[in-house]
């Protein structure tokens, strides 16, 4: 009986030694027992009833047929990108729709969301001297978790919307439709390959400044403030050219990554495959576990645990600190660098009471993760009308505090992740066009949280730049 309970040295010496081989290669072992369908057999929340289970079943099985979206060596090279993140080597920049809509899927929104990103991460690039790991929340962030499986509309309960994955916004398409979980991966595979297409086409071209028009910015101090950064670089590159540096490639093109909360198990595992003795999701490069769906026993963590993207978990005032390491230990026990991220959101006046005991409980038990600061979530507040909206100052108050709080416990703040779009919504108040409430009905299209739109986006970038000066 007694013997049962003393650490075996000898495999504990030799666990370890695994454990660095494996740290070294950034090799994942698959955990005993886990495959991708292993999170059935425990309780998971957030997911939809269909009425005819034998169509879903069809929809899986013609996922389970379609190529890879993605490829796993870019996954690794995301997940090495995350590491040097963790030790401050840079910076991570997430951000897109709340809920991405198939019909988002057209060449204009693609090329307004891909260029307010490439922007923002120029002005942060120039601004804190540091490369961007970019990692963009589209092709794929279909799912969305609610509050409650319906809502009353027009005085009639119906199904809540889910997310084109699941069902539709329109009333009449609101029970869930299996075959949507085959149109997420063909609006995915269209929305990717024209990210693709842009990015190695010349869209991000560092030299080509006519890409960078800044026709959406009416006000005229973002304006040249914009140029007058442009410009400097633009000399910068002239200057480096001149005295016969070579020309890196790193000026045609710019590595970007795609990303979704990973909600939806059913879809995530039909899109999970074995290679070299590991598991990768290839649907996209990077998942994240929402708010909602964090729980320790439950399906979510148990499918994360065994696939070898990076992940992200969003961090909450409701998380207890000794909860968020075991959580951690439970994602990635053989600590792989750059495995897990924290996405911590909550809110601008609860962050100073939750952000320091986390940090401090993740640094005592020696685990290295990169750190995010989404300040979006925490920050959302309805309207007298019944708007949900986000106000401009106080986002960027959580996200001076994160700086504040990671640096007053040593570190730095690792990235940022927004909800945004490159279009001119009127969603979130404030920001240098100083949007009020009045506003917000002008044009006002999430049917999910309310976005920075394409302005409010750029002025952040700025003054997160800013940040990185004092
Ligand atoms: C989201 O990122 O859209 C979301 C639902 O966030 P959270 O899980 O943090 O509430
Ligand atoms: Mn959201």
């Amino acid at each position: 009986g007694h013997r049962a309970l003393q650490p075996n040295r000898h495999s504990h010496r030799q666990h370890q030694q695994q454990q660095q081989a494996d740290q070294q290669q950034q090799q994942q072992r698959v955990p005993d027992g886990w495959t991708p369908a292993s999170w059935k057999s425990m309780p998971v929340k957030q997911q939809p009833t269909y009425s005819d289970p034998s169509q879903v079943d069809t929809a899986l099985g013609r996922l389970r047929s379609l190529p890879p979206l993605v490829h796993w060596g870019e996954i690794d090279r995301l997940r090495k990108s995350l590491a040097d993140a963790a030790e401050g080597n840079c910076f991570v920049m997430q951000g897109g729709d709340c809920a991405e809509l198939f019909q988002y899927c057209n060449q204009t929104q693609i090329e307004n969301k891909l260029k307010i990103l490439l922007q923002m991460s120029l002005v942060l690039t120039w601004g804190a001297r540091t490369p961007i790991v970019r990692i963009a929340r589209i092709a794929g962030q279909y799912g969305k978790p609610r509050s409650s499986p319906t809502e009353v509309v027009d005085g009639k309960t119906v199904p809540s919307f889910r997310g084109d994955n699941v069902n539709g916004f329109e009333l009449s398409e609101r029970e869930a439709n299996p075959d949507r979980l085959v149109q997420a991966y063909f609006h995915s595979a269209a929305t990717l390959n024209y990210v693709r297409a842009l990015v190695s086409g010349g869209f991000a071209d560092l030299r080509h400044p006519d890409n960078w028009t800044l026709e959406h910015v009416r006000l005229e101090s973002t304006r040249r403030m914009y140029e007058d950064m442009v410009g400097r670089m633009l000399d910068a590159l002239h200057f480096t050219k001149t005295i016969g540096a070579a020309e890196s490639h790193g000026l045609e093109t710019v590595d970007l990554f795609v990303s979704h909360e990973g909600l939806l198990l059913d879809y995530e595992s039909a899109l999970t495959i074995p290679v070299n003795n590991q598991f990768y999701n290839v649907g996209t490069h990077f998942l994240w576990i929402g708010d909602r769906t964090r729980q320790l026993d439950h399906g979510h963590v148990e499918y994360f645990r065994g696939i070898s993207n990076p992940i992200g978990v969003k961090v909450g005032p409701s998380t207890q600190p000794n909860e968020l390491v075991e959580l951690i230990r439970t994602l990635n026990p053989c600590e792989i660098p750059g495995k897990v991220s924290l996405i911590t959101r909550y809110g601008c006046d609860k962050i100073q009471s939750s952000l320091p005991a986390h940090i401090a409980a993740v640094q005592a038990a020696g685990i290295k993760v990169a750190w995010i600061c989404d300040p979006m979530h925490g920050n959302t507040e309805s309207t007298a009308s019944g708007l949900k909206t986000r106000n401009f100052d106080k986002i960027l108050k959580e996200l001076s505090l994160a700086f504040e709080i990671h640096q007053q416990h040593g570190r730095q703040l690792n990235g940022v992740h927004f909800e945004l779009t490159g279009d001119t919504v009127t969603e979130c108040t404030g920001g240098s066009v100083n949007l009020v409430e009045e506003d917000l009905s002008r044009n006002y299209q999430s049917f999910c949280d309310p976005r920075l739109n394409y302005e409010q986006s750029l002025d952040m970038a700025f003054l997160i730049a800013d940040f990185f000066q004092r």
